[in-house]
């Protein structure tokens, strides 16, 4: 994962607004309401006027969640047979849809649950509680028979709906991905990652949910690529690996990054990437037909989708800002925008990134200027920090060094490949003898140096912080250097760029950052830029994305000022089916497709989960304890005294006592139940001293280590 974090430009912020408890769990069976109208073997609830929008396992039966949102508990679980007749949806030229799809037990983990100790303020032993609850569901979710599964895809005369499913990037920022759906025909509409929320210990990033794709592979027409920020692309390798390699459709930037990305998985594109151009290129997929357009952005090739559906126009602008006078020379399509608003546009998509930010985003040649400034006003080395992708950005400053004579030398690996990537596809022009090697770096000047470096979020490991620690082979920082740090932290990272820039001044240099100059501007619009693209396009529909759920509401908001219908103003969860009805009406839905986190965490997609999850924060939070007894099974006499292994919970050479207690216990539980020779059952034994170690534990310390049992029988 080297150079993925400094690559990247935006970053969850942990939203404790998430809902999870409204959302099917992935192992839940959902059933569409249509269907069990159809099925009088399905549950009808006792509640008069309500259906059942789909059913959750628990330990010992199953729950139904009904259309209100109430729930009834069913004494049986719901089995195959019982969901087997939802067979009756409506039938459609092919059978793929039509037929109940059936799916094999999840493999990928439900969003892992809050932790209920002390960030909740939750009494210790409603942790415990949880925790077990949790162990028992999980347990179950294995030994589930396959579940046939169906979805709400037809109106009650059998006409198909047009259906928008955003499964993810609603609730966040990060891991953005949209499916639109009408018969047998998906498009899918970027395939981007999120960093982890801070309680998902140890987890590199997460991606979105496959199991609807999956289960709709057939249909995928293509796919569409808005940018390439890992946001929307850094999902793509694992994706494909379960759903196939559908045809891709970006810019040119947007590819090259692809396929840098691809091929750290070791895939190789091959034909399945296709550049578009978004001045004017437009191709049908299914019987969507999508225009492309330009939009500004923080990377070049950023694009506006125009998607002709057979439900209206709908425009899709994720990820944009307007500038009329960008890095690259190429602002946003606007004649092609304001044709928008004549046509009649039925849903706008637009992106809520900086939906709190008032007036309008700066321009970037307004960053040129101050970076051009502060060049001409430095005497000694310039170093400047930024993201990778900030492709734009590297022209602008590869600009600003040539015109005061200066040379650049690029340091750390993902800016040097993004660069390289960048002047191969003529995204980025060089002006002769601008570029230096580190040899032809050694014997520069430093008054004629600009070192371009990433690192600009305080990353441990990239260059600016080695850099400032002396730990760096070539450059170190030293009196007389300025460092011009070209980002503003992300949310979360405010310490670590602090942190950095007090070694910078440790070591003699200086720091000039955005609370300064202008020296970063946002790749996204602020609310004037917002409600110009509202203007200018005229929905009747709003769908606000890109953004934790406040962010969303406010953007609805500034909709509504410009005249949207307050109800037609939608504002989703990830995974929740916005369904288009051939009447032109246009609802949310209480359908969701499968939508858990799946946790990537080095080489594994998806096999850390709730369990691995929790008990990583058990351990985090409490430590753990393990007591090994080895026991002879003839005679039922322990071999040796009881170990007592810790880390992270006591310091065992001052706690003897309470080691000692704990040992004794172990000895006492193997005892009694082996005594006389009877054979105990060893899980059981395991179990009692799990527990009654736990409950020991608690009462002499208040704390709540994990406590692992280990029986051996000799
Ligand atoms: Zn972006
Ligand atoms: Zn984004």
């Amino acid at each position: 994962m080297k150079g993925l974090k400094d690559s990247f430009s935006t970053r969850p912020i942990d939203s404790d607004a998430k809902e999870p408890e409204k959302k099917p769990e992935v192992t839940s069976t959902p059933v569409p309401t249509q269907a069990t109208e159809k099925a009088p073997s399905v549950y009808i609830p006792k509640k008069p006027d309500q259906k059942v929008v789909f059913y959750q396992a628990t330990a010992r039966g199953s729950t139904a969640i009904l259309a209100d949102g109430s729930k009834e508990r069913l004494p049986a679980k719901v089995t195959e047979q019982t969901t087997a007749v939802t067979s009756s949806a409506p039938q459609t030229s092919t059978p793929r849809t039509s037929a109940p799809q059936t799916v094999a037990p999840m493999r990928t983990p439900t969003r892992p649950a809050r932790p209920m100790g002390s960030r909740m303020g939750g009494r210790p032993g409603e942790h415990r509680n949880t925790r077990r609850q949790n162990r028992i569901s999980a347990g179950t979710t294995t030994s589930k028979p396959a579940i046939k599964r169906t979805y709400n895809k037809f109106t009650p005369d059998g006409k198909p709906k047009l259906r928008i499913i955003p499964a993810g990037g609603v609730e966040e920022i990060g891991k953005n991905m949209t499916i639109f759906e009408y018969g047998d025909d998906i498009i899918v509409v970027d395939m981007g990652l999120s960093f982890p929320d801070t309680d998902m210990l140890g987890v590199d990033f997460v991606i979105p949910d496959a199991t609807y794709l999956v289960e709709h592979k057939a249909n995928i027409r293509g796919a569409v690529i808005t940018h390439g920020h890992l946001d929307h692309i850094g999902a793509i390798p694992y994706m494909i690996e379960k759903i196939g390699f559908p045809r891709m459709y970006c810019s040119d930037v947007t590819a090259g990054l692809i396929k840098l990305r691809l091929e750290e998985h070791g895939i190789v594109a091959g034909d399945r990437m296709q550049v578009v151009s978004p001045d004017g290129d437009s191709i049908q997929l299914g019987v969507f037909k999508v225009n492309f357009f330009r939009l500004n952005h923080s990377i070049p090739g950023a694009m506006g989708l125009e998607i002709e559906t057979p439900a209206g126009n709908f425009v899709y602008a994720t990820d944009w800002k307007f500038d009329y006078t960008p890095a690259d020379g190429k602002p946003a399509s606007f004649q092609y925008i304001a044709g928008l608003g004549g046509k009649g546009i039925k849903v706008l998509f637009s992106d809520s990134t900086n939906a709190e930010k008032p007036g309008h985003t700066i321009s970037e040649a307004v960053v040129e200027q101050a970076l051009i400034g502060i060049i001409q006003e430095t005497k000694g080395r310039i170093i400047i920090a930024m993201f990778s992708t900030l492709i734009n950005r590297m022209q602008q400053v590869i600009n600003a060094a040539h015109k005061n004579g200066r040379m650049v030398l690029v340091v750390g690996r993902s800016m040097q490949q993004s660069l390289e990537m960048a002047i191969g596809i003529k995204a980025v022009t060089i002006p002769p003898n601008t570029l230096l090697s580190e040899r032809q770096a050694r014997n520069i000047d430093d008054s004629k140096l600009v070192i371009l470096s990433t690192g600009a979020q305080g990353e441990d490991r990239a260059a600016l912080s080695r850099m400032a620690k002396g730990e760096h082979k070539m450059i170190n920082i030293k009196r007389g250097d300025t460092v011009v740090i070209s980002a503003s932290p992300i949310p979360g990272n405010e310490r670590s760029v602090s942190h950095v820039m007090d070694l910078i001044y440790k070591a003699g240099g200086h720091v000039i950052y955005n609370k300064q100059l202008d020296i970063h501007t946002s790749g996204h619009g602020s609310q004037e830029d917002l409600k110009l693209m509202i203007a200018l396009t005229k929905p009747e529909y709003f769908v606000p994305i890109h953004g934790e759920r406040h962010k969303l509401i406010l953007h609805a908001k500034l909709a509504q000022e410009l005249g949207v219908d307050r109800d037609k103003c939608i504002i989703s969860s990830d995974g929740q089916v916005i369904e288009c009805l051939p009447d032109g009406k246009i609802q949310i839905t209480d359908e969701y497709i499968p939508n858990g986190y799946v946790m990537v965490d080095g080489l594994g997609v998806g096999d850390v989960g709730n369990i691995v999850i929790r008990d990583r924060q058990a351990m985090a939070q409490n430590g753990m304890l393990v007591a090994i007894g080895i026991v002879e099974r003839k005679s039922g006499k322990l071999v040796t005294s009881p170990d007592i292994i810790s880390r992270g919970f006591i310091y065992m050479r001052e706690s003897e006592d309470l080691v000692n207690d704990a040992r004794s216990m172990v000895r006492k539980i193997i005892t009694e139940s082996y005594e006389g020779g009877k054979q105990a059952d060893m899980s059981e034994v395991k179990e009692r001293m799990r527990r009654e170690l736990s409950r020991f534990l608690f009462k002499r310390t208040e704390r709540e280590p994990m406590v692992i049992a280990v029986l051996k029988e000799v």
